[in-house]
């Protein structure tokens, strides 16, 4: 939430994995986290930033997503 990183209790729930920042652990551009059907992009992921990176790091992660879901993708 806001400045403060995301909430700790989904991903508590779920045993996502954190950097030490407290943020969703997912390599940049692969939006991947530990586990193989949950996706993480923007501040959850990155920290508090700029909206142009929610932005870029959500068309990433839809990109991401369909190339999981299809094999293959033709997102940008
Ligand atoms: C006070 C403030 C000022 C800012 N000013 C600027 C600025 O001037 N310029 C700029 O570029 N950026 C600014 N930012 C940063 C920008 O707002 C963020 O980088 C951007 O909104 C991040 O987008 P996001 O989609 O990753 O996350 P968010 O916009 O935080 O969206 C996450 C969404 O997930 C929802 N959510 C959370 N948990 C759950 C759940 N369990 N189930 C369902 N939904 C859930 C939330 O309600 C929220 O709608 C500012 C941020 C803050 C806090």
């Amino acid at each position: 939430m806001g400045f403060l990183g995301p909430e700790q209790t989904i991903l508590k729930d779920l045993k996502l994995e954190t950097d030490p920042r407290s943020n969703i652990k997912a390599e940049h551009e692969k939006y991947r986290t530990n586990l193989p059907n949950i996706f993480a992009a923007g501040d959850c992921r990155r920290g508090q930033s700029l909206v142009v990176w929610a932005i870029n790091e959500g068309r990433g992660a839809a990109r991401e997503c369909d190339r999981f879901l299809m094999g293959s993708t033709d997102l940008p």
